[in-house]
């Protein structure tokens, strides 16, 4: 929290009305003080597809997710949006445009209802209750003793993982923002609340732009570009049929099954 409140909106930023046409990583480093996290990244995620990042734990996927958003802004290179440089826009107006589903989506001590319609001004019941159905959120907030109107504790703590993923599914569903930066990561859910978390996702992806931390093969097959991120660089980048098919990384990673 305190390293977003260094991150300023520009004092005239430039319009922004809307995802057009492509989100691009140009020569991306980025260190956390000291410590050089990522390397000369370079991609383009162009509106409608998905990029699906892979590869070893502490490798710098969450760090790279983080920038979009800026959470953090590169030490070095630049990230654009259709042309213009993240750091040119109002930065609320451009996470605007984003829904964001993490392990640690924020979730407040606040009631199901207003934790599905955060950000969204004028939810209505019926829209709220949609969008929770959509992300297979529905039936277990029916059976909480007050329904959408139960409070979730500090951090969702009444909730469980799987729970708290679906609701903070939900939530980007309402929004329904043109861009998604997603981590799929379940390796804390019992497998019935990893079908639905996965199934509600798909669901979510469906005709977005997605920058994915993929964990699961289904994800990952379906991804129109792969990159493998190790040691903060993309050592290989392809599909999955084209990564299945050279020696590598990405190889032996989905052999075991859990990129
Ligand atoms: P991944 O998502 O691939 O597991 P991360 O982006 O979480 O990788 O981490 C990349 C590296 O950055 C790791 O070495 C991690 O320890 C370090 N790191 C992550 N967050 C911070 C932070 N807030 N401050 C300092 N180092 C961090």
């Amino acid at each position: 929290m305190d390293t977003e409140s260094q991150i300023k909106s520009p004092a005239h930023p430039k319009q922004l009305s809307g995802f057009h046409s492509n989100i691009e990583f140009r020569n991306v480093s980025f260190a956390y003080e000291e410590k050089t996290v990522l390397k000369e990244i370079n991609f383009k995620l162009d509106q409608g597809k998905t990029i699906a990042l892979v590869g070893p734990s502490g490798g710098g996927k969450s760090t790279l997710a983080d920038l979009v958003p800026r959470f953090y802004d590169p030490s070095s290179g630049m990230i654009l949006l259709d042309g213009v440089d993240l750091r040119d826009f109002d930065t609320e107006e451009l996470r605007g445009l984003m829904g964001i589903v993490t392990q640690e989506s924020i979730l407040f001590n606040d009631t199901v209802f207003n934790n599905i319609a955060f950000g969204v001004e004028h939810a209505t019941e019926a829209q709220v209750m949609d969008a929770a159905k959509v992300a297979n959120a529905h039936g277990f907030i029916s059976q909480l003793e007050n329904g959408y109107q139960t409070s979730i504790g500090e951090r969702g703590s009444k909730l469980s993982g799987g729970q708290r993923q679906r609701l903070s599914i939900a939530r980007a569903v309402l929004k329904n923002p043109p861009i998604l930066i997603l981590d799929e990561a379940t390796s804390a859910l019992d497998s019935e609340s990893e079908l639905l978390v996965q199934e509600a996702l798909t669901k979510l992806m469906t005709n977005r732009t997605t920058l994915v931390i993929a964990h699961r093969l289904s994800t990952i097959q379906h991804a129109d570009e792969i990159l493998v991120i190790e040691k903060g660089q993309i050592v290989q980048r392809g599909t999955h049929s084209q990564l299945m098919s050279r020696d590598g990384i990405y190889q032996k990673l989905s052999s075991i099954q859990s990129v």
